[in-house]
């Protein structure tokens, strides 16, 4: 089976990010209305995700509403849900606008890096669409932390502390 690739509505846009930073492909923008939505799910052969009852009604495409409101609990739905777990590829996506990364030379992303940061690492990846540079930061440890918690909650184990 092919890996999903989602679209968000526009409350669920932290889902959305959480999505991206485990890898997958995830369409989400503010400005969609409900048409747009139903038109680019079926052209792009996305799966929705909202809680909007209009759109989960509409049979030409193919939606889920997550049970929870909490981005923590829905993030895990949907790993159980759509068999996800297997095909995590953390930080290898653009939060900010769902594009590939692509690996970067520390020499390349210099000037759009605090300086610090070359003390920590040399491994950088760069957005080829918005320019955004990602690096193994402080930030990052947290965000392991928090799919490493996912995980477990999807596997039923016992929660690690925060
Ligand atoms: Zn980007």
């Amino acid at each position: 089976m092919a890996v999903p690739r989602f679209l968000c509505d526009v409350h669920l846009g932290r889902l959305a990010r959480w999505l991206r930073l485990l890898g997958f492909d995830t369409l989400y923008r503010r400005d969609l209305e409900d048409g747009e939505i139903v038109r680019t799910a079926r052209k792009e052969g996305r799966i929705v995700l909202t809680r909007d009852g209009g759109i989960l009604a509409d049979g030409r495409i193919n939606s889920f509403r997550p049970a929870s409101t909490d981005p923590d609990e829905q993030i895990v739905e949907l790993l159980r849900v759509f068999s996800l777990e297997g095909r995590i590829r953390p930080f290898t996506r653009c939060l900010e606008c769902n594009t590939p990364l692509r690996p970067a030379a520390a020499e390349a992303v210099r000037h759009l890096v605090p300086p610090g940061v070359f003390t920590v690492t040399d491994e950088f990846c760069r957005c080829p669409t918005c320019g955004r540079v990602y690096w193994p930061g402080s930030h990052y440890e947290g965000m392991k932390g928090r799919i490493g918690r996912w995980l477990s909650t999807c596997r039923g184990e016992a929660p690690s502390p925060p």
